[in-house]
């Protein structure tokens, strides 16, 4: 069944390797803003950005978590980009079991980047406001797309439980909570 057009608006963050040197500001103002309270504190394990890197190699790869998966890929691609080579997983913003990337630190729990939502609403996301060597910059273009129930950051946090506690725990938890109201 197809869905009716709706024009969406759609944010990207384009990232450039050459400009980033490494300096995890991005990661420090992404994990402040989803702090609770907001800005409370600031460490880089809460971040939905990460900064994959190679000292060695001189290599820096901001990426952004998009989704959870339950199981990992072999990851061995090899990308050689401008004379140096990058590891697939560089690029990958999964949240999958073979890394510790993007993972509630005290619950295990996907950190899936949600734009900075609307709570209160930025002009720019936070990562880019504080790249101050303008390697991310922001930008939004409206185009159509079919619309279809999102239900995705629920079901990204649902999975994620059934996955670690399992489903009966899952559901006698709710059946408590259900109880008290
Ligand atoms: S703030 Fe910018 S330069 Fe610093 S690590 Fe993040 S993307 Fe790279
Ligand atoms: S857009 Fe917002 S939520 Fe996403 S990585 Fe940047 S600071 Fe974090």
């Amino acid at each position: 069944m197809k869905g009716e057009l709706k024009k969406k608006k759609v944010k990207t963050i384009r990232v450039d390797l050459d400009k980033c040197n490494g300096c995890r500001a991005c990661e420090l103002g992404c994990s402040a803003f989803h702090a609770e309270p907001k800005y409370s504190s600031a460490n880089p394990a809460r971040s939905r950005i990460r900064v994959v890197m190679d000292l060695l190699n001189d290599e820096y790869v901001p990426i952004r978590s998009t989704d959870y998966t339950k199981a990992g890929c072999d990851g061995r691609r090899v990308y050689s980009i401008r004379g140096k080579e990058y590891s697939q997983c560089s690029f990958c913003g999964s949240v999958c079991p073979t890394r510790d990337l993007f993972k509630e630190p005290d619950s295990g729990l996907p950190l899936v980047c949600d734009s900075c939502g609307d709570d209160p609403p930025q002009n720019l996301p936070l990562c880019v406001q504080m790249c101050a060597a303008d390697a991310l910059t922001y930008e939004e273009r409206e185009e159509e797309v079919e619309e279809e129930p999102r239900m995705e950051e629920i079901e990204t946090g649902l999975k994620s439980m059934v996955d670690r506690h399992g489903l009966q725990k899952v559901i006698d938890t709710f059946a408590r909570m259900a109880k008290k109201g």
